[in-house]
């Protein structure tokens, strides 16, 4: 059967999360990285699978077990209220086409749904190349952003799939600063800071607690 549902982590048939990938979503929050984004797991192992298999397999189901990790982490640090709108960082056309959609809109959707807010497109890709409103660092940081106007006082909530530097979310966020949002940034995954990356499996790392 070709459309058979496997899982997006280990390619097991079934569902397109299975149990084990489930739990190994489920472990502690990535420490809160300098560049201020709320991170559901870390960018590691298990969870770096799903995420890089979601392209390929089940996105719609994938996608809303991913945006619940996100809620499930608002709803732990009390921020499920902190929003009046869901959006995403579009990405950049080449990305899109590579892989046939766009995760953070699919996640952003996802997201919205589960808190029971609208969803919108508020930010278009900066292309200009003769654009001189941004510094040469934010150009280097590689993308800028537009934001749609008549945002004034609104909280926005930013939905990405992973943050590494924070250099897209940020930008996403001075960009609707400049409309006068709100903008607070959400990611389900964020790549560890290479200087903490210790992985013990679950028995060492409770007897390295107990310790
Ligand atoms: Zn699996």
């Amino acid at each position: 059967m070709i459309f058979e549902t496997r899982c997006a982590g280990c390619g097991k048939p079934g569902a397109p999360v299975c149990r084990t990938c489930r739990f190994a979503l489920l472990g502690p929050a990535p420490r809160d990285a300098s560049h201020g984004v709320i991170a559901a797991v870390a960018f590691t192992g298990r969870a770096r699978r799903v995420v890089l298999g979601w392209k390929y397999r089940n996105r719609r189901s994938v996608s809303r077990h991913l945006a619940g990790l996100i809620v499930n982490r608002l709803l732990a640090v009390r921020a499920q209220h902190d929003f009046d709108i869901v959006t995403w960082a579009p990405t950049s056309r080449k990305r899109r086409r590579e892989r046939g959609f766009d995760q953070g809109e699919f996640l952003a959707r996802a997201v919205a749904r589960q808190l029971g807010l609208p969803c919108r497109r508020l930010l278009d890709r900066d292309t200009s190349a003769s654009q001189t409103s941004h510094s040469r660092a934010e150009r280097l940081a590689g993308s800028t952003f537009v934001a749609r106007p008549g945002l004034d006082g609104v909280r926005v909530l930013v939905v990405d799939d992973v943050v590494t530097t924070g250099s897209t979310l940020t930008a996403a966020a001075a960009a609707l600063h400049d409309r006068g949002a709100e903008a607070r940034l959400a990611a389900v995954a964020s790549t560890p800071d290479r200087r903490s990356v210790v992985v013990l499996p679950f028995a060492r790392r409770a007897a390295a607690a107990a310790a």
